[in-house]
């Protein structure tokens, strides 16, 4: 069996939004997707360790914010690689409340949906919440971003977490990158500095070797020190 055949699915990037009471969480998801048109029906994959997960065990409602492909690694990072459990996700971040009473992420969005949970499947790592769309609007005519763009140009990676993760491979001496142009790559989030390209949503000029990158950067996806990165080639 060749899995790579999975990576060829298409998907969106979304942020999906739940509250629990008068508390509030999101996540990073890219499996959202339509069910049926009437009554018009969304499905969204999430794992069970996610607190997201309980917010919608609990109060049976979701939100869907479909992201633009200008969207800020930064934006992003900060839905996917910190858990609602330690931080509060939403803080500084534009969203207004649904009539479902749970957030809607305004930031970034290109559309957003707003659903009432009718079903779910427990699919052993993850459950699958099927909700039927109570409110939707669009929010700007950006193009949406694909899973696809966001690895490939946005990352530059394959986040490791994720099942299609490869080891990337260490550069031969003398293939070595000229001095200053080196790649980088973060050990918590995979995320990899090209020095070609810099980091201008942190405000670093392409052509910026990483040697140069202020001591107090951060990783734009998941805000680890420069000190977790290994020189990739
Ligand atoms: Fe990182």
């Amino acid at each position: 069996m060749n899995t790579e055949a999975l990576k060829k699915i298409g998907y969106g990037v979304y942020i999906i939004c739940s509250r629990k009471d008068h508390e509030f969480n999101g996540q990073i998801a890219n499996t959202v997707f339509q069910i049926t048109s009437q009554p018009p029906t969304i499905a969204v994959s999430i794992n069970k360790k996610n607190l997201t997960h309980d917010f919608i065990k609990a109060s049976r409602v979701f939100t869907a914010s479909v992201l633009c492909d200008e969207t800020p690694l930064a934006f992003i990072g900060r839905f996917g690689f910190k858990s609602g459990r330690e931080t509060n996700k939403l803080e500084g971040v534009h969203y207004k409340i649904g009539i479902t009473g749970a957030p809607i992420v305004v930031d970034n969005a290109v559309s957003y949906l707003e659903a009432k949970v009718v079903q779910e499947m427990d699919v052993g790592t993850h459950t699958i919440f099927v909700g039927e769309v109570i409110d939707a609007d669009v929010v700007s005519e950006k193009s949406c971003m694909t899973y696809d763009y966001y690895q490939q140009v946005k990352r530059g990676t394959t986040p490791v977490a994720a099942p299609s993760y490869v080891e990337p491979k260490k550069a031969e001496p003398r293939k070595e990158a000229p001095p200053g142009m080196a790649k980088y790559q973060c050990r918590i989030c995979g995320y990899v500095y090209d020095p070609e390209q810099g980091d201008p949503d942190s405000g670093i000029k392409p052509g910026t070797p990483f040697e140069e990158l202020p001591d107090n950067w951060l990783c734009p996806i998941c805000g680890a020190a420069k000190t977790e990165f290994d020189r990739i080639g």
